[in-house]
């Protein structure tokens, strides 16, 4: 049986699918969960859609430093995988605890 962890909820369709792209680059499967609302719902606005990425439970450390990268990637500051703290975009590691999300 497979089971699936709610990764990152994505705020657009878009960001979901970049993010989607960049796991299947390291090889881990993607579910997106409420990207099928859109046909039902067809006039709404893509970016009030927001899409829930899933990876397989094994695979969730490996995701969530892929979406660490990712999110200092676009500046905006990054969510520490280990402890869950917020850090600017300005911090390479953790603060809080000195994770370092490049660190495989
Ligand atoms: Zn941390």
């Amino acid at each position: 049986m497979d089971q699936w962890f709610n990764l990152y909820r994505a705020s657009h369709v878009l960001e979901a699918h970049a993010i989607k792209g960049a796991l299947e680059v390291e090889g881990i499967a993607v579910r997106l969960n409420g990207e099928g609302l859109q046909s039902l719902i067809g006039e709404l606005p893509v970016d009030l859609l927001q899409v829930t990425l899933m990876v397989p439970v094994e695979e969730r450390s490996r995701a969530s430093r892929v979406i660490e990268r990712y999110q200092k990637r676009q500046g905006n500051g990054w969510m520490c995988g280990r402890c869950g703290e917020e850090n600017s975009a300005s911090f390479d590691i953790c603060w809080r605890c000195g994770h370092d999300p490049e660190e495989e």
